[in-house]
C-alpha cells in the first residue's frame, strides 16, 4: 500500500449546527489557522442553508464546502429534498452520503446510498460515502462482514472512473458522537478491509488510489495516531469540527 500517493482529506461534518452567521464567523476564524496547510484537502460539510454564507466566507482560502446529503432524483415532487444540480449551482464540491445518522433516523439504506451516490457523481460532485458497523456487530465479531457488504452494496454499479471522485469514510457507529474512538489498529484494520473489497471489485490501482477516512470522535488529541496508520487517509470529524482550534489542530496532524 502506498499511502503517500493518496490524497489525505480532513472533512468536518457540522451536522445540524450553526446558523449562516455563525458559519461565516467560524470559517473566518478557521481560515488563518489552516492557511498554507496544503498536505491535505480541507472540507466543511455544512447545513444546506449555510452553504451560501460558507462559500462566501471560504472564498480565497484552502477550505472547500460540502453538503450533508443529496437526493437521487433530478427534480420533482420530493418535498424537503435537494438535488445534485442545486448543490452544484451554488458552488458545493463535496457531499456526505450515507452518514449513520441518516441511516439511523431517516431510513437511509444501502440502496438509497447507492442511488444518491450515482446522482451526485453524475452531477460532478465528490462523494464522502459513510459506512460502518453497529456496536452489536463489533461485539459479535462480524465487523469485517458488515463493512464488506456495505462497501459492495453502496458502490454497486460504479465504475473505476467514478471511484476517482469517491472518498469512503469508515465510521463505526458506536464511535460517532460518543467520545469512544476506535483504536488506531481497529481503524486501520477496517479501512484495510474496505480497500481489499475495492481491490477485488475493481483493481489494485483503484484500491490504492482511494482515500479512506476514519470518523468517530476524532479530535486534536487522537488524530495524529489515527492518521499515521497506513490505511487511514484522513478524517470525517463531527464535534471537533465545530471548534476552530480543535479542527485546525487535526489539520496540523495531517501535515
Ligand atoms: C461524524 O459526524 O461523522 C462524526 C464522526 O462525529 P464525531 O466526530 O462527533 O464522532
Amino acid at each position: 500500500m502506498n499511502k503517500a500517493t493518496r490524497k489525505t482529506v480532513i472533512a468536518g461534518n457540522w451536522k445540524m449546527n450553526m446558523t449562516p452567521s455563525a458559519a461565516a464567523k467560524l470559517i473566518s476564524e478557521l481560515a488563518p489557522k489552516v492557511a498554507g496547510k496544503n498536505e491535505c484537502d480541507i472540507v466543511l460539510c455544512v447545513p444546506f442553508v449555510d452553504i451560501d454564507a460558507a462559500i462566501k466566507a471560504a472564498e480565497g482560502t484552502n477550505i472547500k464546502i460540502g453538503a450533508q446529503n443529496v437526493h437521487f432524483k433530478e427534480s420533482g415532487a420530493y418535498t424537503g429534498e435537494i438535488s445534485a444540480a442545486m448543490l452544484c449551482e451554488v458552488g458545493v464540491e463535496y457531499v456526505i452520503i450515507g452518514h449513520s445518522e441518516r441511516r439511523q433516523y431517516f431510513g437511509e439504506t444501502d440502496e438509497t446510498v447507492n442511488l444518491r451516490t450515482k446522482a451526485a457523481l453524475a452531477a460532478g460532485l465528490k462523494v464522502i460515502l459513510c459506512l460502518g458497523e453497529l456496536l452489536e456487530a463489533r461485539q459479535s465479531g462480524i465487523t469485517e462482514e458488515i463493512v464488506s457488504m456495505q462497501t459492495k452494496l453502496d458502490l454497486a454499479g460504479l465504475t473505476k472512473e467514478d471511484l476517482k471522485n469517491v472518498i469512503i469514510a469508515y465510521e463505526p457507529v458506536w464511535a460517532i458522537g460518543t467520545g469512544l474512538t476506535a483504536t488506531p489498529e481497529q481503524a486501520d484494520e477496517a479501512c484495510g478491509v474496505i480497500r481489499n473489497v475495492v481491490e477485488n471489485l475493481y483493481d489494485k490501482e483503484t484500491a490504492e488510489a482511494l482515500t479512506i477516512q476514519y470518523g468517530g470522535s476524532m479530535n486534536d488529541a487522537n488524530a495524529k495516531e489515527l492518521l499515521a496508520k497506513v490505511n487511514v487517509d484522513g478524517g470525517l470529524i463531527g464535534g471537533a469540527s465545530l471548534k476552530s482550534d480543535a479542527f485546525a489542530a487535526i489539520v496540523d496532524a495531517a501535515q
